[in-house]
């Protein structure tokens, strides 16, 4: 499998020798650092992509949630385009920043007030801090196998991370018993919780709601913050993964899609936490309200992600999830998708999984096979395995995609089933 990998993307390797005499690896972003090579991408339109040897997929990956509207929305591009002829460094608030702003506080009950950042990752450390600065403590609880930005992880494999020096205790996710017992030892150092409601790079894991809800009362209790880390869970309803669950943090980070594709992260809460940044708390940043984001972030949430929309894509991804289960249990292989509406990870064990895990050494081959695989067939997907719709996404090629999962895990079922 890897030398026909190899064989049809010549191009793509040797980039890749090129790219790494510059950059260390090859590239700048850690999860695109995969062996043999990292396929490089030349252009996309609607969920279609060309990679620079001319081979096409259906973009399954959809930049990791980020791609949630396509390489082609001409409602954005239009946002953009107009955004550009009126100048992109001007030194100032403006309209779309505002309306922007409140689209989100509008979708998202419990955010009162929201700060824009430029990803996720400052997003999570905004947070965190306004966190410690409004209790006056500093600990922060936080889930391993949950990743909150590049500087802000906890997966338990891999490359050592580079981490923030915040002081973090750890308890297990979906462990209530564990995570109560953690804030109650810790309720005078705790300044805040930080979790996903759904593990997203973690594997897809979603929470149990009983777990959230433990959480939710165990911090109101204790005096410190939640914080929903919404980041790759926010396209879940119009409102949120809190809005479906029926839980409302303290405050809630964004980041993604939102802004269209355009580079965005976000912040916000309750109004009494977040009237810090009201001359208390600096927080600046360049290119936080940059006009390409604010513009396209504006017609993204205000005309192109409504409520509709995002229920509509919310059970395309429980649908595709489902059709993909049913392949292989009727199977009878030890393979299946977890995740919650548009977005899941594959997984070589069989269902129900609560917590990261590492994976074995047969685990991981399957992982790299699985992806190899459906590259060969025209699916480009996470290396990890993990897809996230794209609203343009077409039945027919979901429907194929099913047809490929089932191919795939017959061919290997001698392994699959040991
Ligand atoms: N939190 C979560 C849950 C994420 O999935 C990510 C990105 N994968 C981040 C934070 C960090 O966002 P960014 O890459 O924009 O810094």
């Amino acid at each position: 499998a890897r030398s026909r990998f190899i064989a049809r993307h010549p191009r793509s390797a040797e980039l890749h020798s090129q790219a790494r005499t510059v950059m260390p690896g090859g590239n700048t972003r850690s999860v695109l650092y995969y062996q043999p090579f990292p396929i490089a991408m030349d252009k996309g339109e609607g969920s279609t992509l060309w990679d620079i040897d001319g081979n096409e997929f259906v973009d399954l990956c959809g930049e990791y949630t980020a791609g949630l509207f396509g390489h082609s929305e001409s409602r954005i591009h239009a946002a953009v385009h107009q955004a550009m002829t009126q100048g992109l460094n001007l030194a100032a608030v403006g309209r779309a920043e505002y309306e922007f702003a409140n689209l989100i506080c509008a979708r998202f009950p419990s955010m009162e007030l929201v700060r824009f950042t430029n990803s996720g990752t400052e997003a999570n450390l905004l947070a965190l801090t306004a966190a410690r600065v409004h209790t006056g403590r500093d600990m922060i609880l936080a889930f391993p196998g949950g990743y909150h930005g590049g500087v802000l992880l906890f997966t338990p494999q891999g490359p050592s991370p580079v981490t923030v020096p915040f002081p973090f205790l750890l308890a297990d996710y979906n462990d209530t018993d564990s995570a109560t017992a953690v804030i109650e030892q810790n309720r005078d150092r705790l300044a805040a919780v930080i979790v996903e409601p759904m593990l997203g790079s973690g594997g897809c894991i979603p929470a149990e709601i009983s777990f959230l809800k433990a959480l939710r009362e165990a911090t109101r209790e204790a005096g410190a913050l939640l914080i929903f880390d919404e980041v790759m869970t926010s396209r879940m309803s119009d409102g949120g993964l809190q809005k479906r669950l029926g839980i409302n943090p303290d405050l809630t980070t964004l980041g993604k899609y939102m802004a269209g594709g355009m580079s965005f992260g976000a912040f916000g809460g309750r109004a009494d936490v977040m009237s810090l940044f009201e001359g208390r708390l600096s927080h600046a940043g360049t290119f936080n309200n940059n006009v390409l984001s604010m513009a396209a972030g504006r017609v993204a949430l205000g005309e192109i992600f409504t409520k509709e929309v995002a229920e509509e894509l919310y059970v395309r991804g429980e649908r595709l999830r489902t059709a993909l289960n049913d392949r292989l249990t009727r199977l009878g292989v030890a393979m299946h998708f977890s995740g919650v509406g548009s977005v899941a990870t594959a997984h070589y064990r069989a269902p129900t999984i609560r917590r990261p895990y590492s994976p074995t050494a047969q685990e991981e081959d399957l992982r790299e096979l699985f992806f190899l695989d459906m590259v060969q067939t025209g699916f480009y997907l996470a290396r990890r395995g993990m897809f996230a719709l794209s609203l343009p996404v077409l039945q027919s090629d979901l429907d194929r995609f099913v047809d490929a999962v089932e191919n795939f895990a017959s061919t290997r079922r001698g392994v699959l089933e040991s």
